[in-house]
């Protein structure tokens, strides 16, 4: 019985990850539709002397802008084309084009939330969006422009799962998360009695929930209701967030210039509606009608 139900569980997810659809009859999980994202209008006499990155990227000839690839309607790569989509890749191609850079001339190069602030201080990528909470840690190592977006921590459990309600109830279950994330490290700190268990990944963490390998998974809302909406017969997210996670646009430390240039960029963008037009076409896509983008945090250089 259980792994007749743990081999539909696998079977679904991978279907829903391939193909993009649902269980056979159900209608298939709505993806985010090229024509439906906005075209960016590339400001192509952008000039940004001050930041050493931008100059780089000119000299380079394009963009190279770190992401996620297996967080749905967020930054996902199609492993077939390998092309990236979602709402994390529209603010980083509509900051791109603010910049002077098309869409066709950003690279993206998947990053894992452990290895950001490394690749920031490295120069390997120009920029970070992926699901990147702006918190004071952080920023003694990177920037942030943005915030972009407000997240919350919640959990992602089995359609079944009835003792989960809240992060309270994880006393002696066994929670999965990606190593250098905000939630890991909330649960850590305030909710000790708790089995934490790490991985790169939080798509490693939902199958490892599908097969019954851990009780919950754990990260922000935003990334569990895409998890969710691919198998949502299998998953459900307990609903109640219990922190705010501000999400914001990674650059290195002391590229001053560039961090207020992406948040003039981003104040456009939110005012003439493109941000919002992005939103529907990608996230809006789980469900949650387009929220107020949170204030942008201009914080002085120092
Ligand atoms: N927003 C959280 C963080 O930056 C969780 C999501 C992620 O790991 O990207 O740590």
């Amino acid at each position: 019985m259980r792994n007749s139900r743990v081999l539909a569980a696998l079977l679904l997810a991978v279907l829903a990850a391939t193909a993009g659809c649902g269980k056979e009859g159900s209608p298939p999980t709505k993806g985010p539709k090229p024509e439906d994202l906005p075209k960016y209008q590339v400001d192509s006499a952008f000039s940004l002397p001050d930041s050493g990155t931008w100059n780089k990227a000119k000299r380079r000839g394009h963009l190279i802008v770190g992401a996620k690839e297996d967080q749905p309607y967020l930054g996902e790569k199609d492993p077939a084309t390998g092309t990236y989509s979602g709402f994390d890749i529209e603010i980083a191609k509509m900051i791109g084009a603010s910049l002077g850079f098309a869409s066709k001339d950003i690279q993206f190069r998947t990053i894992a939330s452990a290895n950001r602030e490394t690749a920031l201080q490295n120069g390997q990528i120009d920029y970070y969006v992926g699901t990147y909470t702006i918190n004071d840690m952080r920023k003694k190592l990177v920037g942030f422009g943005g915030p972009y977006y407000m997240a919350g921590q919640d959990l992602l459990v089995r359609k079944d799962e009835e003792d989960i309600k809240g992060p309270e109830d994880l006393v002696g279950k066994k929670v999965c998360s990606a190593a250098g994330s905000t939630p890991y490290q909330r649960i850590q700190a305030d909710y000790p009695k708790a089995t934490l268990v790490a991985y790169d990944t939080y798509s490693i963490c939902v199958d490892n929930l599908l097969t019954y390998q851990v009780d919950a998974v754990t990260t922000d809302d935003a990334i569990l209701q895409g998890y969710a909406a691919k198998v949502p017969d299998e998953l459900k997210m307990v609903g109640k967030p219990f922190s705010q996670e501000p999400y914001g646009i990674g650059v290195p430390r002391s590229d001053n210039a560039l961090r207020f240039a992406i948040d003039d960029a981003l104040a456009t963008l939110e005012k003439d509606g493109t941000w919002k037009k992005a939103y529907e076409a990608t996230l809006g896509l789980s469900g949650v009608p387009a929220p107020t983008p949170p204030p942008i945090d201009r914080y002085p250089a120092s």
